[in-house]
């Protein structure tokens, strides 16, 4: 909250010039081979901004063709030192920086983000993830080994090779940057397929890494809908394919990258994360944070606080203030200041997310605030709570990614741990309390990739993020993201004689 009220003073582009709409190959810009293009709209207002280059299996393949090309053995990115890898990513991550003001609006023209988050979030943390990733190009040692017999033993980290990568809607510059730093520092080469409904700060970011200086095919971006996304899980020249998205298309992918080649997979997928509230709280601070965890970016995060437990004793008094703060929150215009939320992504999330409001208040949930659509051009929704959710209700079970919060009761810790767990995701948690023991006691039992301690939406390039469960598996960021994508080579040397 410090860092956005520190970017109000920051002056968005309020009409970003769309300057990149093709399909990016050996870093030049492209026509899709079958002519046809789709719209990316402004979901503000849901008009058209531009038509976008749609790739589809030929482009694809293309695609791959120049990443392997790109990869080949004596290549310059394979006979490239690692530092300079490093230096093009620290070099990409200062074009961005310079650029930010127009990335950050394009991004909120795109996907509604308020910009006076994307800017301090969405662009801030994209640039703080390479620059990471950067640091390690020339870091990731492998190790000798003390074998038995005359043998030499040492391990190489390699690069997987040509890496597939599909990133969703909710935060396209972060999950962009989540997947290349990695992936460039490692020596891999990208074919990146961003989401239909957000292709442009991606797109933009592809002319900025020809700028960087990453020769050409190591980077590649290609615009299309899902099948452009199944094309390249498909392609038997791929290596490896990193998903973030829906837990059913991840599983689709998994599944078709076993056929043929196996590829190598990271999935960060859906969840469903329980937000548990211990009577000891400061219950004014825990009321605010429950309501930024669960409505930040519109409430589409994997890893939204979609289920707030608050212990029995404070219950009622919990729902009448995040009701209160409910209707303080500030809807609208995502370039104007002071907007806490804008939009949602496009008109089938606000239909979905409506549909699921109107189910749970059939269910039985007791709808206390909200419920509507806000206004009737875009695609907003009115911030909505419900209390008295049961663990059944369809708003306890289903990922809603809108803004809607589930205030759910509960008497004991081992209670809680069970209902915390009771769901097929595991991809993040958070316990707000005063008790270092009943933290620790809850922390060991729930089920997931992040417990956050009296905080929330916590993400840092340091720190390993990813799931249990459901919510996929390998981890991105953090030393642990590194490793997804090397693939260890050990080389054993026979030797005369050995000596200690
Ligand atoms: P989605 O799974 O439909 O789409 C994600 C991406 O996959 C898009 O680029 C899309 O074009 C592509 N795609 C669609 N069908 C495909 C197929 N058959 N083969 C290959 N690619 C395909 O998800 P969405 O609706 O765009 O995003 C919302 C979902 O993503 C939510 O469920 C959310 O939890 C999840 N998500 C998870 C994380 C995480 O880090 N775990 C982050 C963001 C979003």
């Amino acid at each position: 909250i410090a860092q956005f009220s520190s970017a109000a003073q920051l002056k968005p582009e309020l009409t970003p010039n769309v300057l990149y709409s093709g399909i990016f190959i050996n870093n030049e810009w492209h026509k899709s081979k079958s002519g046809e293009t789709f719209p990316t709209v402004n979901p503000s207002t849901g008009k058209i901004i531009t038509d976008v280059q749609r790739g589809s299996k030929v482009d694809i393949d293309i695609a791959v063709d120049a990443a392997n090309e790109a990869f080949r053995l004596h290549s310059p990115w394979r006979t490239m030192d690692a530092s300079e890898r490093g230096r093009l990513l620290y070099k990409l991550a200062d074009l961005m920086e310079r650029d930010s003001l127009y990335i950050a609006s394009l991004e909120t023209l795109d996907n509604g983000k308020p910009f006076h988050q994307a800017h301090p979030m969405d662009v801030t943390l994209s640039i703080k993830a390479l620059r990471y990733m950067a640091g390690w190009a020339d870091k990731n040692h492998g190790k000798t080994i003390p074998m038995d017999g005359n043998y030499f033993g040492y391990t190489k980290h390699e690069p997987v090779g040509v890496c597939g990568q599909i990133i969703p809607w909710n935060f396209p510059l972060l999950m962009m940057a989540w997947k290349i730093g990695p992936a460039l520092s490692m020596g891999n080469t990208v074919i990146l397929k961003p989401a239909e409904q957000t292709p442009l700060t991606s797109l933009y970011v592809a002319q900025l890494s020809k700028e960087a200086g990453f020769p050409p095919g190591v980077l590649n971006v290609v615009p299309g809908l899902g099948d452009a996304g199944a094309a390249l899980v498909a392609n038997q020249n791929v290596d490896k394919i990193a998903f973030t998205g829906s837990t059913q298309v991840g599983k689709m992918i998994q599944q078709n990258s076993g056929i043929g080649n196996l590829k190598r997979t990271t999935l960060e997928l859906g969840g469903k994360s329980p937000n548990i509230i211990l009577a000891d709280v400061d219950i004014e601070k825990a009321v605010e944070a429950a309501h930024n965890a669960v409505y930040f970016n519109q409430g589409q995060v994997c890893c939204a606080g979609s289920r707030t437990f608050v212990e029995e004793s404070i219950y009622d008094e919990f729902v009448e203030r995040s009701v209160e703060r409910a209707k303080q929150r500030k809807v609208g215009d995502p370039f104007h200041p002071e907007t806490e939320q804008g939009p949602q992504v496009d008109e089938d999330q606000m239909n979905r997310i409506l549909g699921l409001i109107k189910e749970g208040v059939k269910q039985g949930a007791k709808l206390v605030h909200g419920g509507e659509r806000h206004g009737d051009e875009g695609y907003f929704v009115q911030p909505t709570v419900f209390a008295d959710v049961e663990d059944h209700h369809i708003l306890a079970r289903e990922e809603i990614f809108g803004p809607v919060q589930q205030l759910m009761k509960f008497k004991d810790l081992d209670e809680i741990i069970v209902r915390a767990n009771k769901t097929n995701y595991g991809l993040a948690s958070a316990i707000f309390s005063k008790d270092v023991d009943k933290i620790n006691y809850i922390a060991q039992g729930i089920k997931a990739g992040t417990v956050w301690v009296n905080c929330y939406n916590i993400l840092a390039s340091q720190a390993p993020f990813g799931g249990f469960k459901d919510s996929g598996h390998g981890r991105e960021m953090g030393e642990n993201g590194l490793s997804q994508y090397t693939e260890v080579k050990t080389i054993i040397v026979s030797q005369l004689q050995k000596n200690s």
